[in-house]
């Protein structure tokens, strides 16, 4: 058994989840005393929530952006900052996935301005301090506390419409993050606790929200499981995963999501000698044996449709080994250590894509 001793963080922030959450909005925007919004996000398919948001907050809402590209352009954070500014807001509401939280937070680091975010993706940022801004194809990433929102609203009736590609791959994206803050020897044990919670909630889920977006039991599971990823991501140090996706998306172009699910279950193979009991824990979770969790992982992706591997995503061979190169480059805390022998199996593995032994 381990000391009882340890240290955990547990941001402040109010959740609220139902179905039909977002007509609250109202009520939380009003509690929180802001006078003044800017609304970021409701570009397609999610306009007419954007619009029924904006219908809802009426006069409040003094500026509204509704586009936001991936991975936050510099250009579009600086625009939305002097927006924020010459519209005197006194807060951000945001909603849209990633991509959209990403430019609120973007704001935020510049402004100070406090964001409440309404989700409609499983990739958690609404949970984390973690902001991004690209600038000529390169992404700068960073901590700072003043970007996590204050107030995070999930309605699970905007995740009924979501297609299934974006379920599962969005749901994968979401399952690392637990898996990543698992096998953290330095995450706390709440932290622990809530991302095996999701590692259950998500496996078990999944599939069901995959096959019938409609299924709203499996949606609220799968929206719950997401909502503790992204709490996991922000209170524990990712590995050698994240750093690997982040290369990946950022230098050389594949998608965030997909990239997540093809990467996770090779990851967890690499880790798993480094990280055996941690892992265990995660494939008793997913309904596996304690030493198939990077099998069990393989095998759910495969269910859900995501791509066999990263060559799939239209990565070349010299491409893999150039990325192998840059995780080697920027070390991160992983269970088990990455040089450059250990980063190229990584990614090989990755690019071929078999199930892991
Ligand atoms: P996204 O926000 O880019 O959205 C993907 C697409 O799905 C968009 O076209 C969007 O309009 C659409 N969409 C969103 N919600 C929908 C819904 N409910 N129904 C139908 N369509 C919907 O995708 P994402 O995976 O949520 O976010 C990826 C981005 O977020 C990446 O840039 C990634 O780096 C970043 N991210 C940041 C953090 C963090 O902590 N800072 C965490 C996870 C991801």
């Amino acid at each position: 058994t381990p000391a009882r001793e340890f240290v955990q963080e547990l941001p402040a922030v109010r959740i609220v989840l139902a179905a039909g959450a977002r007509q609250r909005l109202p009520d939380e925007v009003a509690r929180l005393g802001w006078r003044r919004v800017l609304l970021i996000g409701g570009a397609d398919p999610l306009r007419s929530v954007g619009d029924e948001i904006a219908t809802a907050l009426g006069s409040a809402v003094v500026a509204r952006i509704v586009d936001a590209a991936q991975h936050v352009p510099v250009a579009t954070a600086q625009a939305a900052v002097t927006t924020a500014r010459s519209a005197a807001v006194d807060g951000l509401v945001v909603l849209g996935g990633g991509s959209a939280i990403g430019l609120a937070k973007a704001v935020a680091l510049d402004t100070g301005l406090p964001v409440l975010a309404v989700p409609t993706t499983y990739a958690g940022s609404e949970m984390t301090d973690i902001w991004g801004r690209t600038d000529q194809g390169r992404k700068t990433t960073g901590r700072t506390p003043a970007v996590r929102p204050t107030v995070v609203v999930y309605d699970v009736e905007l995740t009924i419409g979501m297609p299934p590609a974006l379920t599962a791959m969005s749901g994968l994206n979401a399952l690392a993050h637990c898996v990543e803050a698992v096998y953290d020897s330095g995450a706390g044990p709440i932290t622990r606790l809530l991302a095996l919670e999701g590692v259950r909630l998500l496996g078990g889920w999944l599939p069901a929200a995959v096959t019938d977006g409609a299924d709203r039991r499996a949606r609220a599971e799968v929206l719950y499981g997401a909502h503790l990823a992204g709490t996991a991501l922000g209170t524990a140090r990712m590995g050698a995963h994240h750093a690997l996706c982040h290369v990946l998306g950022g230098a050389f172009g594949l998608p965030h999501a997909e990239t997540h699910a093809v990467v996770l279950p090779h990851a967890v193979a690499f880790n798993h000698s480094a990280a055996r009991d941690a892992l265990a824990s995660v494939a008793r979770a997913l309904d596996a044996e304690p030493d198939d969790s990077a099998g069990a992982l393989w095998d759910l992706g495969h269910q859900l449709n995501a791509p066999p591997s990263l060559a799939a995503l239209g990565l070349n061979r010299d491409d893999a080994l150039r990325a192998a190169a840059q995780l080697a480059d920027h070390p991160v805390t992983n269970p088990r250590p990455i040089d450059s022998d250990s980063a190229q199996e990584l990614v090989l593995a990755a690019y071929h894509g078999q199930r892991p032994a």
